[in-house]
């Protein structure tokens, strides 16, 4: 059966649709308080604000010596200002000590520096013995001294809500002296493969036309380099029972079901009838204008105000893990409160592609810089569906746009970077 690309949805309103219903799946009172040792990327459920300005109280940003500029007028490396030296102050004690003209007081970094300070010379500029410090340069107000308040003053909205904790916001999140933070509670995932031909590996030798599941694993894998929990894992072989029985199972505790196989036009492609014949699923796109990945399949089932979200990924390896990348990514940041952003660079493509027009391919590429410093794209070898070594070797997908048919060596393109760990 062949399909008329008219009844393709194309790839930017499918991505739109997953979006829009994963928007409307999210229960935003679905929070929980978690430690710090818990938070690394879960997504915060509010703002972070700050309790107090940061930096909390002017300090240095080296180990040096706090002074008058006026004392340090005429420092030079050959005629040195001497100053004498009348305390030290080190990172957690409280700023005392005022200077005079004439004076110089240790401070180190992090240490609180006194009202009286204007500047704070480097140690490396700097000598000292008995007492007194000579000085090789001099200095200009607020060298070397963080400012209170010069990151964020009190009440400032540090991130917002939505916001992915990555270390750099964790980080965030204890300076402002956080012990726990709430985050929107992850989706609970199941994983269904489907197809009479697999076998688990490690369970007996393959016969025949049998194959080792590798789309379980790879899935499960995608998952979890998100930080996502362990999802669940169901198999159904090619019926209509078996199919209905495993979605039934799969869709129970969980807010997202991610299938694999069975969802093309084949005399044993159960998966989108049994959906919605049998499970109550309502289809919301079948067939997306992409390659690889055109049979991909987005559906959800509402029961008691409760809505779940189901993909049905197509079994080709390739496919499958980039139609979790395009399509399932999106909806997983969506349930979770984060917002989608483009990741689109410009680079120059290294060699020729031929296509077929009607659908966008993502061609699987690696990325270098060319001597004058563009960016460039070569695609890998082994682009067919099942290669899934061409998929291995990639860092970016090179997005040919679905009217082209050839694209020349030197053309600009757009390319999106590759990283199973970011939504
Ligand atoms: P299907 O969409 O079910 O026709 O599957 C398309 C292709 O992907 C077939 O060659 C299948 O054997 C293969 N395939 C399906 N599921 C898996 C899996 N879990 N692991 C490896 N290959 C698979
Ligand atoms: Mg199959």
């Amino acid at each position: 059966m062949s399909v008329k690309q008219s009844e393709l949805t194309t790839y930017s309103e499918a991505v739109e649709i997953v979006i829009r219903q994963a928007g409307a799946a999210r229960r935003e009172s679905r929070r929980e308080i978690l430690p710090l040792a818990n938070l690394l990327h879960r997504f915060t459920a509010e703002p972070i604000l700050a309790g107090f300005d940061l930096p909390r109280f002017d300090n240095s940003a080296v180990d040096g010596y706090g002074v008058l500029i006026e004392d340090l007028a005429n420092a030079s490396e050959s005629s040195p200002v001497r100053l004498s030296l009348t305390g030290s102050i080190q990172a957690g004690d409280s700023p005392g000590l005022a200077i005079r003209s004439g004076q110089t007081v240790k401070i180190l970094t992090g240490a609180p520096v006194p009202p009286s300070v204007e500047a704070v010379v480097m140690r490396e500029f700097t000598s000292e013995s008995k007492g007194t410090v000579e000085f090789f340069t001099g200095a200009g107000v607020g060298d070397n001294i963080r400012r209170q308040g010069e990151e964020f003053k009190e009440g400032d909205q540090v991130l917002p809500a939505g916001q992915r904790i990555d270390p750099p916001v964790l980080g965030l999140i204890a300076s402002f002296g956080h012990a726990v933070f709430p985050v929107a509670e992850a989706p609970r995932i199941a994983i269904v493969s489907t197809g009479d031909e697999l076998v688990q590996p490690g369970t007996a030798p393959l016969a025949g036309g049998q194959i080792y599941d590798s789309n379980s694993h790879a899935l499960r894998a995608a998952i979890l380099a998100l930080g996502l929990p362990e999802p669940r894992l169901y198999h159904a072989g090619d019926s209509l029972e078996e199919t209905a029985e495993a979605f039934e199972s799969a869709l129970r505790d969980s807010d997202l079901v991610i299938s694999a196989g069975g969802v093309s036009v084949g005399d044993r492609d159960f998966v989108k009838a049994t959906l919605e014949d049998k499970l109550g699923v309502r289809t919301i796109f079948w067939r997306v204008a992409v390659k690889p990945g055109k049979p991909v399949y987005f559906g959800c089932r509402e029961k008691d105000r409760n809505m779940k979200l189901v993909f049905g990924l197509p079994g080709n390896p390739v496919s499958v893990l980039l139609t979790f990348h395009l399509f399932v990514k999106p909806a997983l940041l969506t349930l979770q409160g984060g917002a989608n952003k483009a990741r689109i660079l410009t680079a120059r493509l290294a060699e020729q592609v031929r296509k077929k027009p009607g659908r966008l391919d993502f061609v699987r590429g690696k990325m270098t810089s060319s001597p004058e410093g563009t960016l460039q794209a070569i695609p890998t070898r082994g682009q067919d569906s099942h290669m899934l070594s061409g998929l291995a070797a990639a860092e970016c997908l090179l997005h040919c746009r679905q009217e082209d048919t050839l694209l020349a060596e030197g053309d600009l393109i757009d390319i999106e970077i590759l990283d199973w760990t970011t939504y």
